[in-house]
């Protein structure tokens, strides 16, 4: 992805995608060039999301940079303000604040880039990414590889116990006893939905 930034102001960078598709790598990746370039730069991530590391993000690939916990979109802002260049993670779990967050670190001058996934397992929009899609400067969909047929993967199926989750199933279940698969849209099993949620 060549482009050319802005000479001057801050901006906003959103790269979105399924699970698997290299976000975190991506985000790794351009926080890094910042960093070589002199740049003051710094990794912020969701403080539930503890999956591998608590002082680094770390790509599916097994790219790391050292990165800061933030329990809210408040955190976000004290702890990269002054920065020159922002990496967010998982942006879809922080709180609706977090477009204002951005909005001020960019006023601010910083260029923010702000990873996460577009639509949850039920391929419904996720969190604040809607808003975030639409006020960004630049935005990068990148697609996983299907793990049924091999294709271009734009959706993330969620599997509980090797069956589509229900619909209606909690968004976030830390240490659930669940699986992710990134799948093309015609391999996407969509999950049931109970009686409860269609009445
Ligand atoms: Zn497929």
């Amino acid at each position: 992805m060549i482009r050319t930034h802005p000479n001057r102001g801050g901006w906003l960078e959103v790269v979105c995608g399924p699970m698997f598709s290299g976000k975190s790598e991506e985000l790794i990746r351009r926080l890094r060039r910042a960093e070589i370039a002199g740049q003051r730069a710094l990794i912020v991530k969701p403080a539930v999301d503890n999956r591998y590391d608590v002082g680094h993000v770390v790509s599916h690939a097994g790219s790391k940079m050292r990165a800061v916990s933030a329990g809210s979109s408040a955190d976000v802002l004290r702890l990269a303000a002054g920065y020159d260049a922002v990496g967010i993670d998982e942006v879809q779990f922080f709180d609706d604040g977090i477009v204002d967050a951005i909005e001020s670190l960019i006023a601010l001058g910083a260029r923010v880039v702000a990873a996460g996934l577009a639509q949850d397992f039920r391929a419904q929009p996720f969190g604040s990414m809607p808003t975030l899609l639409c006020v960004a400067d630049f935005v990068d969909k990148l697609e996983a590889v299907c793990h049924r047929c091999g294709g271009p993967a734009t959706l993330t199926q969620r599997l509980v116990d090797g069956r589509p989750a229900s619909f209606d199933g909690a968004t976030v279940q830390i240490g659930a006893l669940d699986s992710y698969e990134a799948r093309c849209r015609p391999c996407y099993e969509p999950g049931e939905r109970s009686e409860r949620a269609t009445a």
